[in-house]
């Protein structure tokens, strides 16, 4: 099959984030916690399409809301009922939701919260952290690292040393500085002072680790963004109705201004979203900021969107605390063999969603602690655990669903000290 996708498909994959050494896996179909290849063998899947499967694949309350919706009638870029139910859900839910608005992924919404902060604020510059995604649109957006390697994509932009953390070029507004950091954070605003319209991060930053930030950082971030007139912004594309019914912003108790939201929020389907103050939002209802999209608050896709957040605000007390209780399952059980086995192991994270690291740290705080980490390593546990029948994101970031029983997580914990004692 690579072979033949080669033939058609540049690279033979669909995304760089799938472009791995060796043959990618072509998956058939996904059902629940499992998926199953096009040889027809199966995987406890803790990939979840990147996050998006919060129910696990292919629920049926997600097939039958998309199917009923799609026959019942669709046409884009008209107004309905659903979209507005689900913007009510999303309100309800979600402390910085006064109102909404819809897009397709979440590269899209992350563009749109710049340019309402932009728009809003009538500056310029954005403060964005190292190792923190806000999807692959540039100029701005772009993944904007200090280099990982010098394989790296030739368009990645990177820091000028002594620059301050200004980039070069076409991410000229951006402002790159360290996370986690209040000193790095403090400098950054007062070199940039009046000129700044945002700070953008993942409030628990997924794409690189999954690193919690210090409560005395994130309030510290608050109370700056207010003195200086700096709107917050949290992208909580992975986070959000994951680490809790209202995402990160709930959990770690700060409410940003704007909030981005997709992936876990249609279960699958294709909607992104852009939450915020009524005052930040109506910006954009005034028209002074334009937000388009002919496929934006698709029905089918919305549909979907409904049905999901209704079984996740309605079941929140059993799905939320079963979710993080057979994800800690697995941290706690990893560590224990790993030490068992005498690999340096840390795992880290929520529960909801948590990252395995090769390294005897006790732990890892940012961006830069995480690329220091052995990922080669980790990318060939993730080629171990795929021959045990076991699928995490090769970084060693794993998602949980609610589909994932105990049984899976006692499969899982065998499987994984199988592949973890193969890789000595
Ligand atoms: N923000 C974050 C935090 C993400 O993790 C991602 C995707 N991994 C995006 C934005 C972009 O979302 P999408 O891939 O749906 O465009």
């Amino acid at each position: 099959l690579y072979a033949r996708a080669r033939q058609v498909i540049a690279g033979g994959v669909s995304s760089d984030a799938r472009r791995l050494p060796g043959t990618p896996l072509y998956v058939d179909r996904a059902q629940g916690s499992r998926l199953w290849d096009a040889d027809g063998n199966a995987y406890i899947d803790y990939v979840l399409g990147q996050g998006p499967a919060i129910l696990g694949h292919s629920p049926d309350v997600l097939a039958d809301a998309v199917a009923a919706q799609m026959r019942r009638g669709v046409t884009y870029s008209a107004q309905h009922l659903t979209e507005i139910e689900v913007a009510e859900r999303i309100r309800s839910m979600v402390p910085c939701a006064e109102l909404i608005r819809f897009n397709s992924v979440g590269s899209e919404a992350a563009h749109a919260a710049l340019r309402l902060a932009r728009g809003h604020t009538g500056r310029d510059k954005v403060i964005k952290f190292e190792g923190h995604y806000h999807g692959w649109f540039d100029p701005v957006l772009f993944s904007v690292h200090p280099p990982l390697d010098a394989a790296g994509p030739a368009d990645r932009p990177v820091a000028v040393p002594g620059s301050g953390g200004q980039l070069p070029g076409q991410a000229a507004d951006l402002v790159l500085t360290r996370w986690n950091d209040l000193d790095a954070l403090t400098d950054t605003v007062a070199r940039h002072r009046g000129e700044i319209a945002a700070v953008v991060m993942e409030p628990v930053l997924c794409n690189s680790g999954a690193i919690t930030p210090d409560d005395a950082y994130l309030s510290a971030v608050r109370r700056i963004c207010d003195d200086e007139g700096i709107l917050l912004i949290f992208d909580e594309v992975i986070t959000g109705f994951r680490v809790a019914p209202g995402g990160a912003q709930e959990r770690l108790g700060i409410t940003p201004d704007i909030g981005v939201f997709g992936k876990a929020m249609a279960g699958g389907m294709q909607v992104s979203a852009l939450a915020g103050k009524a005052a930040v939002m109506e910006t954009i209802a005034s028209g002074k900021v334009s937000h388009a999209g002919t496929f934006n608050s698709h029905p089918v896709a919305m549909a979907g969107a409904r049905a999901v957040l209704e079984v996740l605000d309605e079941k929140r007390d059993d799905i939320y605390p079963e979710m993080e209780r057979r994800g800690r399952r697995l941290m706690d059980g990893f560590a224990a063999i790993a030490s068992r086995l005498g690999v340096p192991m840390l795992v880290q994270g929520t529960g909801h969603l948590f990252q395995t690291y090769l390294t005897g740290r006790p732990d890892v705080r940012d961006y830069r602690e995480f690329a220091a980490t052995d990922r080669a390593t980790m990318a060939r546990l993730h080629g171990l655990l795929l021959e045990e029948g076991i699928n995490m994101v090769p970084r060693g970031l794993w998602f949980l669903s609610a589909a994932h029983t105990d049984d899976d997580i006692d499969a899982t914990l065998a499987a994984f000290e199988n592949a973890l004692a193969k890789l000595s």
